[in-house]
């Protein structure tokens, strides 16, 4: 007759080298020199791929397949557009698709209104005011709406010749515009400022002067041309 073990049982402690755990509401023995409990392994996060801009080929995008000449706004006498007193269009169509572009209704090449002969009557009638330092073309991609922003900056040149100047921004750089198509390039060569590259969010910074984000920059066209390198704006403080 076997001995009464410390439980009180009888044979040997199959439990004497055990431990008792509970496991979803079971009480079970374990080894605990051989147990390893099964953590519930955490979801994997998914992987967050930043979205970024848009990056065309040299002459990829072509005014003429996607410009309706259309313009989103036009605000005469403003004073955040460039130096100065100015008279800014906002063209319509963008296709750089910049994660937080400020104006996301002017991507749309059919958004607004159609250019029309009176509003570029107008907008040289508003720039004929001593106050008014000059233009701005801005959007949506003023460089892919260059059948309306040449057809306006001849028209300023003639009308007031260098008097006005004349400041774009652009999602291209100032050295992609150098390699694209002859109408971009053309009207590069007629401005006096570029304001260039796509909003980074990642490089966002409210204090710039005239720009969202930091790798753009404020390009003094005539000096940069002459320089053949990018020249910054002289009066650049931020
Ligand atoms: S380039 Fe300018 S208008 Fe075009 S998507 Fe970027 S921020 Fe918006």
């Amino acid at each position: 007759m076997p001995s009464r073990d410390e439980n009180n049982q009888e044979g040997p402690d199959v439990r004497g080298n055990l431990i008792k755990i509970n496991v979803g509401g079971e009480s079970i023995f374990v080894n605990p020199n051989e147990y390893k409990p099964k953590v519930a392994k955490k979801p994997k996060a998914k992987s967050q791929t930043v979205r970024m801009p848009k990056n065309p080929k040299p002459g990829e995008w072509k005014s003429e397949d996607y410009s309706l000449h259309k313009i989103a706004d036009y605000k005469p006498f403003n004073f955040v557009d460039g130096e100065g007193v100015r008279c800014s269009l906002y063209v319509s169509g963008c296709l750089f698709d910049c994660p937080g572009c400020y104006n996301l209704a002017a991507q749309n090449f059919n958004y607004g209104k159609p250019y029309t002969q009176e509003l570029e009557d107008q907008i040289i009638a508003d720039l004929s005011q001593d106050y008014v330092q000059g233009l701005t073309l801005l959007g949506g991609e003023p460089f892919l709406n260059t059948w309306v922003c040449l057809k306006l900056i001849n028209r300023v040149r003639k009308e007031f010749g260098h008097k006005k100047d004349i400041w774009s921004w652009s999602g291209y750089t100032w050295d992609e515009l150098l390699q694209e198509t002859p109408d971009k390039v053309e009207m590069l060569k007629k401005i006096d400022i570029l304001v260039d590259g796509r909003f980074l969010e990642a490089e966002k910074d409210l204090t710039l002067q005239f720009r969202g984000s930091s790798n753009q920059r404020i390009i003094d066209v005539p000096k940069s041309l002459a320089a053949g390198k990018p020249v910054i704006w002289d009066k650049l403080v931020r």
